[in-house]
């Protein structure tokens, strides 16, 4: 269901995008790289099985990097007036990201909160948020830093708690071979940096009924 909304979006950002002349996919030139990089390894790219291949990957790199073409900060600008004051989390938002240095999938769970001042947005843009900025080539550390600077600035949040865990395959599959290993990044801005008590709340708010 979520894909489904997801798409939804994507080709309302693609209309957009050709209306700014935004650089968007270029299929044929990954079709031409993927059966570059299949003759380069030893394969036959004219092969029954492969012949498709091209084609395939080069959609499926138009959908898993789709956030280059998307400002994630538009899923932030419909807030709402509220006196809340305490923190806002959204647990366990999963993503799939790629590695930028493998160009490999990561994947795991981002856990987002914040504390309003004044305005709050609908759970499910920070979701969306979340899947924008993992459709981009990416590492862990910068998604982590770019959902909490967005959030800090656009909600003019008190402050912003980003934890990331996930799992990579470049470390399961290749090099080092550590399946298992989870790489777990933070983002704290504002309060949250500032106050050890908050930062406490809300690190127990995430891993709280855990083992
Ligand atoms: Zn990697």
């Amino acid at each position: 269901m979520a894909r489904q909304e997801f798409a939804a979006d994507f080709t309302m950002t693609n209309e957009s995008n050709n209306q700014n002349k935004k650089p968007t996919v270029d299929h044929d030139r990954i079709e031409a790289a993927v059966r570059e990089i299949l003759a380069a390894v030893g394969e036959d790219p004219e092969r029954e099985g492969l012949l498709e291949t091209p084609s395939r990957v080069a959609r499926m790199y138009a959908e898993l990097f789709s956030g280059l073409h998307e400002d994630p900060a538009v899923h932030l600008k419909k807030c709402f007036t509220e006196k809340y004051d305490e923190i806002v989390l959204v647990k366990d938002v999963a993503f799939n990201s790629m590695c930028e240095h493998h160009l490999l999938p990561f994947i795991g769970r981002a856990h987002v909160a914040y504390l309003p001042r004044g305005k709050v947005v609908g759970l499910s843009k920070i979701g969306r948020v979340v899947e924008v900025v993992a459709r981009r080539p990416q590492v862990q550390e910068r998604m982590t830093e770019t959902i909490a600077d967005l959030m800090m600035s656009d909600l003019d949040a008190k402050g912003v708690a980003v934890v990331i865990e996930a799992s990579h395959s470049c470390m399961v599959i290749r090099g080092v071979r550590k399946p298992g290993s989870e790489c777990v990044t933070s983002a704290m801005r504002g309060t949250f940096r500032d106050n050890l008590s908050t930062r406490s709340e809300v690190m127990t708010l995430i891993y709280g009924g855990r083992k």
